[in-house]
């Protein structure tokens, strides 16, 4: 377990982190941050590659968050990750950005150039190097519905169906209005026709039922970006009775055991992934930005198995 530091640490004091042994090089940002699982598997990649270094947990709160980042340079790192709650405040605190990032409306990825941050999404990116590697098809080719396109996850999921020019997006949200405002943001990039067919190439739903069942028939792939599935009393964000053996189910929501949709998808003979492969290349990117080589991936992804099911 690696130490955890303040955004207090980054303020009033950027040289600890030099002065660690391996230095502090790289962390996530976060509140909370405990959870995060970035530090076990970049940090068995540092020590693959013999890079020497150590990433660290940041406890960084809304307040301090946009200061604490610009000490980045200052406290020797070479970059840094975001999460939970700070990827749109990451956004708009760095100095250039990334198409990703601006359409995905965060940054997860932050890198320090010279004085200056460069911010990058590599969640969007991450998802489709997932569904590549588990489905063995590409976005651009599938027909897909989203659940969940108002947060952070779907926004930039729903960006990087649009930056692929998906067949077809499906945005399906608890609150209809962040759908549909997302789609008007979206339009732009699928107004060629290559749908064969009636369907409309992009569509905002209400995450109903109803609403569902009409469109189920005309994707292939369901990507859920709500949080449904993080604890086992939740219910999954889609009907069983909707889900049929065609279908490939890509859950963003990763814990011990398999969530309400994976198990509802398996049983209706369904291909259904939870999401640590998309985690993890997330992660891989963004090591391959901060050293513009490829991540031990192997590695990588065997750290973050043994911590996911570790109690
Ligand atoms: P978030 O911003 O809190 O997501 C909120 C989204 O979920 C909104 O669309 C919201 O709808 C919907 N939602 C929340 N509670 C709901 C409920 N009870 N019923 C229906 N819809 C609900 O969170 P996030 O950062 O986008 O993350 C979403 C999930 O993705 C989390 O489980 C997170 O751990 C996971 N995630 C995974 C990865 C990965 O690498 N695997 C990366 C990022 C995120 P409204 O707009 O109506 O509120």
């Amino acid at each position: 377990m690696t130490d955890v530091f303040s955004s207090a640490d980054f303020l009033e004091r950027p040289s600890i982190f030099r002065d660690l042994d391996p230095p502090a090089i790289l962390g996530v940002f976060g509140d909370p941050v405990m959870h995060s699982l970035s530090p076990g598997f970049q940090t068995a990649a540092l020590e693959a590659t013999g890079i020497r270094g150590q990433y660290v947990r940041i406890h960084a709160q809304a307040a301090e968050f946009p200061s604490a980042i610009r000490r980045l340079p200052e406290a020797g790192f070479i970059g840094a990750n975001v999460t939970i709650p700070h990827k749109a405040a990451a956004l708009a605190a760095v100095d250039e950005a990334e198409e990703a990032a601006r359409l995905a409306g965060g940054v997860n990825t932050i890198f320090v150039d010279g004085g200056r941050l460069l911010g990058f999404s590599t969640d969007g990116p991450g998802l489709a190097r997932a569904i590549r590697e588990e489905f063995l098809v590409d976005l651009r080719d599938v027909r897909v519905l989203l659940l969940g396109a108002g947060g952070g996850a779907g926004r930039a999921a729903a960006a990087q169906c649009a930056r692929e020019s998906c067949e077809r997006l499906v945005l399906a949200n608890r609150s209809p209005e962040k759908a549909t405002a997302l789609a008007a943001e979206l339009a732009p990039w699928f107004r060629s026709d290559r749908l064969q067919g009636p369907a409309d190439r992009l569509v905002a739903i209400p995450l109903s039922p109803e609403a569902l069942r009409e469109q189920i028939a005309q994707v292939d792939l369901v990507i859920n970006a709500t949080p449904l599935g993080m604890r086992r009393t939740d219910p999954s964000p889609l009907p069983p009775s909707l889900l049929t053996a065609n279908l490939m189910v890509m859950d963003m929501v990763y814990g011990r055991g398999k969530s309400r949709l994976v198990l509802d998808a398996e049983n209706a003979g369904a291909r259904a992934v939870d999401g640590l492969p998309m985690l993890l290349h997330q992660g891989a990117l963004a090591f391959e930005i901060w050293f513009n080589r490829p991540a031990p991936i192997e590695v990588m992804r065997a750290r973050l198995q043994a911590d996911a099911i570790s109690p």
